[in-house]
């Protein structure tokens, strides 16, 4: 038995020795992680109706339409399996208290810097957390429905781009063409993902016409509260903007800095060079091309511009050379 399979009949073990599950994920939960959550705990019930599952945790704004945390009291922790879904790094985990459960499970799909869990499966080349549960829910021969299907499709679809990132294989394929004979609707998804709002799209505007960038083609928005309060959306919404920024010519990296009252966190994207280093660097990680760091204020901004600068410039000279 390879130790894939090994890992995950231990999850599943574990899953059956507990009464209470508790599933958490990272802070600023995205459309993977609320979509493991969510996903989970449906597989789970589905299977196992006798259990008391809760996600627990932080709201994803942006994937509200696929559920939103229960919350879980202390006293629900005693004796209790949490399980840790999409969170490299135990200090991003949203809702410290997962410690206080009897076994810890980690499920993830980012590149492992510090692991943690007493069972743990990291798989850093799927393309999202969803379709590793859903690999688990194929591989343990568990019954899938269509409302645990939604949310890890939803999650899929979300950190692929649309299956559009080169995380994407024919096995991110055939997972999702099995969340799709389990009745998922592409339609009603895609019209959740794509309808924006006005402000959003005012703000979208904004982001076009403003944004900088540094001589060797990083392009860059600084996402103050000015401009949040300006035009009246939320962090989640004005942070979702990085996206904003991709695709143009000669700026192969990409990145959103976001104010928030104690610190500005960065948001970074890549379709060349790696950037999980460079947000190691600046208290961050993530995966090879979208990652996440911060910044204690903006006096450090010039020296991650700098770096950020030199990473592009490396990158296209050693374009140059290929030719
Ligand atoms: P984001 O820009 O928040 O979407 O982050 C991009 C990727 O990097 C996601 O997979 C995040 O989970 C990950 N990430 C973001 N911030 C951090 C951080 N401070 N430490 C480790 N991973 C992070």
């Amino acid at each position: 038995m390879d130790n894939k399979k090994k890992t995950f009949k231990k999850i599943l073990k574990a899953i059956r020795d507990h009464e209470t599950i508790l599933i958490h994920g990272h802070v600023r939960p995205d459309g993977d992680c609320i979509g493991s959550q969510i996903g989970l705990k449906k597989l789970i019930l589905a299977n196992f109706p006798e259990k008391k599952v809760k996600v627990v945790g932080d709201v994803c704004e942006y994937c509200k339409f696929v559920g939103v945390p229960d919350g879980a009291e202390d006293e629900e922790y005693r004796g209790a399996l949490s399980i840790v879904v999409d969170c490299g790094n135990a200090e991003r985990i949203s809702d410290q208290r997962y410690k206080f459960g009897d076994t810890l499970v980690k499920i993830d799909h980012h590149v492992e810097d510090t692991p943690y869990g007493d069972i743990s499966y990291v798989e850093d080349s799927a393309g999202s957390c969803t379709q590793i549960i859903t690999d688990f829910a194929r591989q343990m021969k568990l019954m899938m429905t269509l409302d645990a299907a939604y949310p890890l499709y939803v999650g899929m679809v979300t950190d692929t781009g649309r299956f559009r990132f080169d995380s994407v294989t024919s096995t991110t394929f055939e997972d999702a063409a099995y969340l799709l004979s389990c009745g998922v609707n592409i339609e009603d998804v895609d019209n959740h993902l794509s309808v924006t709002t006005l402000k959003t799209l005012k703000l979208q505007g904004y982001v076009l016409s403003n944004f900088k960038a540094t001589d060797n083609g990083y392009a860059y928005i600084c996402m103050t509260q000015d401009i949040v309060k300006e035009y009246g959306v939320t962090n989640e919404e004005a942070a979702n903007q990085v996206s904003t920024l991709a695709g143009i010519e000669g700026y192969p990296v990409w990145g959103l800095f976001m104010e928030y009252p104690d610190e500005i966190r960065i948001r970074i994207r890549s379709r060349g060079p790696e950037i999980k280093t460079l947000a190691n660097k600046y208290n961050g990680g993530g995966h090879e091309k979208a990652a996440g760091a911060h910044l204690d204020n903006w006096e450090q901004l010039p020296d991650f511009l700098n770096d950020v600068d030199q990473l592009v410039k490396q990158y296209k000279d050693s374009l140059v050379k290929e030719d």
